[in-house]
């Protein structure tokens, strides 16, 4: 195929985006470079007080008096007369449980007299938060103070500029929290400050707040003679930078090199860690094919003095944007670096001719959800796992299905049973991502029927959830494409669709009064919690965004909904979610076949409209379920051609080991990535599994923080986005809005234990491990099964958790749903042939091996014992293959029926088993937990301690911007660690380590590091 020029254009698709053409239009936040989800609420006020961002915060306008007018700078704008009753009130939530809060607004003041209150925010009048343009009668000049317990507490105060009148100005207040700084800007110029504040926002806000703005909390006096655009919430603490590319919004977005919001800076120059005893780093050999960039060894032998046992060395390579080094066959080189160090280690790579690609093929498969237990630890006591899983299962159990339903009764014009309630945050009427929660609640309700067999109660509570919801979608999805009444017109084919009844083109209203509900034109099939026309504007080139012309994510909500539809299948036998499952398959070949590639790559290319979740996972597997060959192309039409193989001409990509995701949305790849697999697992093509290997590795290597995410940059300036270079996670990651954004990390494991199926390497169920129990356990709260978005490491960091009652998803508050519901399934696999059986993981449970009619039962108190016993029931001989971790450098040792076994245990591999096994065989396996450290790859001194697979964090008193410092022995890091194995509980230097999994507070993930 011929590439055409439009290619070029769809080469835009970072998460920032920053050429010189692209006008940053009114009300697209994304093209601010500050990444939305720093953004809490942003109101333009051209005609409403809808809040403009994705998050449904929107405000209400009080008083007679208040009207929109035209405006020559900006079209349509607010007006508040100079009476006493008008203001706007903006949700009292917008603000609950925020770290810092910056407050950005375009306003033209009709009047300098002293009194008016621009905003006014907080829980009561007693503690809040206001800002006076013109000054209060006690201090004069614009102000921003600080009101706690009655008292005023701060006042950020700009003595030297006056805000003029009849004129736009251009102002900001930032609440740095970490920082403890507040600052003023007028017109982008910072005109205060007040250092050494020693104050939460969680002083000043609760859930429920009073915000108003033109309004006073103190005296309810309305007071604001004003004109009034674009009022912004960040939840950051924007920059002066950040602050001057909001104010000139509508100017050229202009391309940053450097990220702005700096992390405590070290010399490059400064060796770290064991790199300062490093005395010589190995070069490497390799080879590769012809047009295949070399997959070079991360971690490499080194020396070391003054005796340092130190670990494998960390090499930065270069990480070229394609392959033209190894076009031609021959020998090359590549010169590495080592941080903070002139060692340039080099990998000499034979570059061969030989065109066969060898991949695997799957050999292990998963034990289904019933098939495995998850049990108390081997003292009788609930473990972190059982804890996570009964706080969703028994907040779902309550759950009312009609809540899930009711966008789908919506947008097909049916009544909405008694009772019934909307879901709210990205499910309410007008979200245009809406039905997203729904497709989760499927999965996660199959899970938990799948794991509730020890409560017939609790299991038949979810066998009837399940039933109801598929009946209703089935019924629903029956109404597409058929005529209201007998003889009513109607449109069937899917590729037909035409506009709503009486309108011009396709639009993406969801309002009460705008919905169109005419299922009868939607064709046969369609099902969703909207009409059609998402699907339709995308592939006509619609972006993201909130308003009619704009959409979000179809393909990514139908995605969760058909997988739903065929987890309840797979578990239950259920054909009527098949049937749903297959219209919609069909409704989508029809549309997406049409296509011309070039169209294709667009759509799949678009930030976030574009974004299909793994839409090609869930086709490869309808192929498979259905043998219908016509799934599996659909399947391949959502191939990210650009990602996985560099052009139509299939030249290079990640197919080609070409990190070809650098600075894209991690979240939006992720699941993209394990559809390649999938498809990989149907057809065999062995560029499919490349790509996922490659990306896998590189992922975990060159993006990943301690906990095991990967997303979180700081350049771009995106904290859903992966680093805009490989490897540098200090110089460009630790975004301030937070990063490791749960639902990628879901995704990540997913697709390792895919992987792992194929390729039994030790390095899958180590990462897994890792994600696991310092991520995913790490992720609930604490006594209610709310959740995380984003897990931020900075430096005296705190988890914010959301949707403890579950009417409010996120897309991570989605994924919850399934992490919490289904952690015991990758402890086991078994081998396709049944002779071989896996254990990856440590965790108190029972096997039932139905093929075998074998019952495995794993007993042990891990991780807070370095030790594990499993018990065969039953007999047979087959491999017994468990993993030694990686991190268990201080020996592994196995015992059958009480007597040692001669083994050769490396770690990071699998040990095998052999035997022919009898009834009531017991296994007793022992590997001592060392502690020890994961730097940063960049800046070495900066690291995240462990202990065997457990992250321990230092417990912070208050909010922090600088790292920890820890000074330990360089020979034996347990040396300055004191502390309690069996409780994870330690200390050092009088401060408390704990792990990550059981904190809830402010935490320090990582640390300063000094060895001696
Ligand atoms: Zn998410």
């Amino acid at each position: 195929m011929m590439k055409s020029s439009k290619i070029a254009i769809w080469t835009l698709f970072a998460c920032v985006m920053v050429t010189g053409v692209l006008k940053a239009q009114s009300g697209n936040q994304i093209l601010d470079g500050i990444g939305e989800t720093g953004m809490v609420a942003r109101y333009i006020f051209n005609g409403n007080a809808k809040d403009w961002s994705r998050n449904n915060l929107h405000g209400r306008i009080y008083g007679p008096n208040a009207k929109f007018e035209d405006d020559e700078k900006f079209d349509k704008v607010l007006s508040l007369p100079s009476d006493d009753k008008t203001f706007v009130s903006l949700p009292g939530e917008a603000v609950e449980g925020e770290e810092s809060l910056s407050i950005t607004t375009w306003v033209n003041f009709r009047s300098d007299q002293v009194g008016q209150t621009l905003f006014d925010f907080g829980k009561d009048y007693r503690n809040h938060f206001f800002v006076v343009p013109f000054g209060t009668k006690k201090k004069e000049g614009f102000q921003a103070q600080v009101i706690q317990n009655g008292k005023e507490k701060y006042t950020a105060l700009s003595t030297d500029f006056k805000i003029e009148v009849n004129q736009w100005v251009h102002l900001a207040v930032v609440l740095d929290i970490p920082s403890k700084t507040m600052s003023i800007f007028i017109n982008g110029k910072q005109v205060g400050k007040v250092d050494h504040m020693e104050m939460e926002l969680g002083d000043l806000f609760t859930h429920e707040n009073l915000m108003y703005i033109g309004r006073s909390i103190t005296s309810n006096n309305p007071f604001l003679y004003a004109k009034i655009h674009d009022f912004r919430l960040y939840r950051i603490p924007l920059s002066e930078q950040q602050i001057g590319r909001i104010l000139n919004t509508g100017e050229e977005v202009v391309k940053r090199e450097k990220p702005e919001d700096e992390l405590p800076q070290f010399e490059s120059n400064q060796p770290q860690l064991y790199n300062s005893y490093l005395t010589g780093v190995s070069n490497v050999q390799g080879e590769t094919t012809v047009g295949y960039l070399p997959r070079l060894p991360r971690f490499v032998k080194g020396t070391y003095k003054s005796g340092v046992q130190g670990p494998e060395v960390r090499v930065l390579w270069p990480s070229p944007t394609d392959n033209a080094e190894v076009k031609q066959p021959g020998i090359y080189e590549v010169i590495g670096k080592v941080a903070g160090t002139d060692f340039q280690p080099k990998a000499i790579i034979t570059v061969k001719n030989d065109q066969t690609e060898v991949t695997p093929h799957q050999t292990l498969e998963a034990f289904s959800l019933e098939e495995v237990s998850l049990d108390f630890d081997a003292l009788g006591k609930q473990t972190k796992f059982i804890e996570n899983r009964d706080k969703f299962i028994n907040t779902l159990a309550q759950t009312n299905p009609d809540s899930f339903l009711y966008m789908f009764r919506n947008a097909f014009g049916q009544p909405q049973p008694e009772g019934a309630t909307p879901l709210g945050v990205w499910d309410s009427q007008e979200t245009k991502l809406r039905g997203h929660a729904t497709g989760h609640y499927l999965t996660a309700i199959t899970q938990a029927y799948a794991s509730t067999g020890h409560d017939k109660k609790l299991q038949a509570n979810f066998a009837k959830k399940m039933d109801y919801m598929v009946n209703t979608l089935y019924e629903l999805s029956q109404l597409s494409g058929h005529p209201k009444q007998a003889d009513g017109p109607y449109v069937s084919n899917p590729t037909e669709v035409p506009p709503g009844v009486g309108r011009e083109g396709y639009d993406s209203d969801l309002s009460e009064s705008g919905i169109r509900t005419d299922y009868w034109n939607w064709g046969e099939g369609f099902i969703s919690a909207y009409p059609p026309d998402q699907f339709i504007m995308l592939e006509g080139g619609a972006k993201y965004g909130t308003q009619k012309t704009q959409i979000w994510a179809p393909y990514y909500t139908l995605h969760k909904i058909l997988a739903g539809l065929m987890d309840i299948y797979e578990v239950t036998g259920n054909q009527k979610a098949l049937d749903i499952a297959k219209g919609m398959g069909n409704w989508v070949h029809a549309r997406l076949s049409q296509l011309p590639t070039d169209t294709l790559i667009g759509m799949w290319n678009t930030y976030i409209a574009g974004e299909f979740g793994g839409m090609n996972e869930a086709m490869a597997r309808l192929y498979r379920i259905t043998n219908e060959h016509r799934y599996l192309e659909v399947a391949q039409l959502f191939d990210n051609i650009k990602v996985f193989f560099g052009d139509a001409e299939h030249s290079q990509g990640l197919a080609k080991n070409v990190d070809t995701f650098r600075g894209l949305h991690a979240n939006q790849h992720i699941p993209q990535i394990m559809g390649a697999l999938e498809i990989y697992r149907d057809s065999e093509i062995p560029e499919y599994f490349l790509v996922a290997d490659n990306f896998w590795y590189k992922a975990k290597n060159d993006y990943m923080y301690s906990i095991g995410g990967v997303a979180g940059a700081r350049n771009p300036t995106n904290a859903e986005c992966f680093i805009r270079q490989p490897a540098t996670l200090y110089e460009n990651g630790f975004s301030a809005g937070g990063q490791n954004e749960t639902c990628a990390t879901y995704n990540m494991l997913k697709l390792t234990r895919n992987l792992f199926m194929f390729d039994q390497r030790a390095e899958l169920m180590d990462y897994y491990e890792r994600g696991l129990y310092n991520h995913i356990l790490a992720s609930v709260a604490e006594d209610s099964p709310a959740n995380t978005y984003h897990v931020p490491l900075r430096p005296g960091s705190i988890k914010r958790f959301g949707n403890a009652d579950m009417t409010g998803f996120t897309c991570c508050n989605g994924t919850a749903l399934e992490s919490s519901t289904k952690l015991q399934n990758s402890i086991y696999f078994e081998s396709y042939d049944h002779k071989a059986l896996y254990v990856n993981l440590f965790v108190p449970s029972t096997l039932q091996w139905k093929e075998r009619n074998i019952t495995v039962e794993q007993k042990t108190v891990f991780p807070k014992e370095n030790h594990t016993q499993l018990i065969i029931k039953g007999k047979g001989k087959f491999d017994l293959n468990v993993r030694v971790p990686h991190w268990a450098t201080k020996g592994f040792s196995v015992k059958i029926n009480g007597e040692e076994e001669k083994v050769s245990a490396q770690p990071g591999s699998y040990l095998t088993l052999s035997r022919n096994w009898k009834n009531g065989d017991t296994i007793d396996i022992q590997m001592p937990f060392p502690f020890h450290l994961d730097p940063v790859m960049d800046q070495q001194n900066i690291a995240s301690l462990f202990y065997g697979p457990i992250l321990l964090v230092a417990q912070e008193p208050e909010a922090r911007n600088d790292w920890r410092k820890v000074t330990l022995d360089a020979g034996d890091l347990g040396k300055t660690i004191q502390g309690n194995s069996e409780k994870l509980e330690f200390t050092i230097d009088g401060v408390v380590f704990k792990p990550f999994y059981e904190t809830y507070g402010r935490h320090s993930v990582y640390l300063d590091v000094t060895l001696k």
